[in-house]
């Protein structure tokens, strides 16, 4: 027999996306950094604690409306003993019921490893208990001979710690996997203190404007200096009726865009005027939430959304250049970051195109045709022939731009990415240029803020966003 006793941790961080976010939820409740910091007596408090917040808001007599809290559950949890409508409402049997979900494993001869962490385990859940799992009906998926999963005590507190470390909805939830762990924990803790929020004030009480992705973003941003790594955001609803499932992710290349956003003021600025573009009054007043977004990419492969983003709010230019500059210099960080694109090869076009249209007495008309040919290579084609031949007849020497049409009205993504950094590129040079070709100098916003650093920062009311 071995003189060396190995010490297990009583939890485990593992790669299943839902344990590993219970798990470092369940390790912040605890107070400790890490969840293989986690003592028994830890475990314990942190189980009392999923008790006593689980029984509070599931012993509410049957005439009272549910509270936020107790929905959150139900979208995780729907066929559980304490989530269920039939439930027990007296606070008593509710809290032997829910105390028993979290017992310690006795000690039987024939325990099984746990399907999560493999440490001995006696007891077996399935779906109702266990988000995204099948029921115990589902023998295909079972582990041989056993009619559920075996789950130990320290992955069944973490699988119900769960709505903590997660981003909730009423009905879904969505945790996030990050190389950097400093990342997921930092995703976690927020989702700890709006946890909180919610069971005190509801849903009402937490503010507008955030989500899983703003969320995730601050938390790469805070930790952009490290190595560059990728997020993948897991969303789910684990309905009865219909479940479902959705993956997107950041690309490794949007933790070094986002350093170089808080590092250089005129892409920052241009950061922050596309977040208030973007905004919605009452969905998203500070448009948090909607510019996170295009820095993801879904399983549906929209990519480039920032970029998108960009051409929609540059169509209608702003009439002041420190602005149209701000909006260019993110787009040229993002297709430098993400592309490594060399943009000083679109010198020549960016001269010969808005040299075309300032030519013009009213540019507005030769602009509005750029607009349009701007998004289609073939159009483009046609503009670039029109506008050096009509400077050669006005006796100028066209820009020669051989070397970067090619890359540039070529069919694919790429010569997409290419016309649209030119688009930026001759639209802030215009404005710089003062060519009347935007809207009337009305709201560009106020960029006094911009200087104390208020930019992917998330702002002075970074706490009352995320809170
Ligand atoms: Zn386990």
């Amino acid at each position: 027999m071995s003189a060396v006793a190995t010490t297990r941790s009583v939890l485990t961080l593992t790669p299943h996306p839902l344990q590993r976010c219970g798990a470092w939820a369940a390790a912040r409740l605890a107070g400790r950094a890490e969840p293989a910091a986690v003592t028994p007596d830890d475990l314990d408090a942190v189980a009392r604690r999923l008790i006593d917040d689980i029984v509070a808001v599931s012993s509410l007599p049957k005439k009272t409306p549910n509270p936020d809290w107790w929905k959150v559950l139900f979208a995780l949890y729907p066929n559980a003993k304490p989530t269920h409508a039939s439930r027990t409402r007296d606070p008593k049997t509710l809290r032997a019921l829910v105390a028993g979900l979290f017992a310690p494993d006795s000690p039987v001869a024939h325990s099984l490893p746990c399907t999560f962490c493999s440490a001995p385990a006696a007891v077996l859940w399935a779906k109702s208990h266990l988000p995204m799992f099948d029921t115990a009906h589902a023998v295909n998926t079972l582990p041989p001979y056993t009619a559920g999963w075996p789950v130990c005590r320290g992955c069944r507190v973490a699988l119900w710690a769960l709505p903590y470390g997660a981003w909730v909805t009423a009905g879904s939830a969505t945790v996030v996997m990050c190389a950097n762990p400093a990342v997921e924990r930092r995703f976690v803790a927020r989702n700890i203190t709006r946890a909180e929020r919610i069971q005190q004030l509801g849903f009402t009480g937490v503010p507008a404007g955030a989500s899983a992705e703003a969320v995730t973003l601050a938390a790469l941003r805070a930790h952009a200096a490290d190595a560059p790594v990728d997020a993948v955001l897991w969303s789910f609803k684990n309905d009865n009726e219909k479940p479902w499932l959705k993956v997107s992710g950041t690309r490794q290349a949007a933790g070094r865009l986002l350093a170089r956003i808080e590092a250089e003021p005129p892409a920052r600025r241009g950061w922050h005027r596309l977040r208030r573009a973007l905004a919605h009054p009452d969905r998203d007043p500070g448009g948090y939430a909607a510019i996170a977004r295009t820095l993801f990419v879904d399983e549906h492969g929209s990519v480039d959304r920032l970029l998108l983003a960009l051409h929609h709010e540059f169509t209608d230019p702003p009439s002041d250049p420190v602005a149209a500059d701000g909006w260019r210099r993110l787009a040229r960080a993002y297709q430098e970051e993400m592309y490594d694109m060399d943009v000083s090869r679109l010198g020549p076009a960016r001269q010969l195109v808005a040299a075309w249209i300032m030519a013009e007495h009213n540019p507005r008309g030769r602009f509005n045709e750029y607009v349009k040919a701007a998004r289609n290579s073939y159009a483009l084609h046609e503009l670039l022939v029109e506008a050096s031949a009509r400077l050669f007849r006005d006796g100028e020497q066209p820009p020669d731009i051989t070397g970067i049409a090619p890359t540039l009205l070529s069919g694919g993504p790429d010569g997409w990415r290419w016309r649209a950094q030119l688009f930026f590129e001759v639209v802030a040079d215009l404005v710089q240029a003062k060519a009347s070709i935007g809207r009337k100098p009305t709201d560009d916003g106020n960029d006094a803020d911009d200087e104390i650093g208020d930019t992917i920062r998330f702002d002075p009311h970074e706490e009352e966003v995320y809170a």
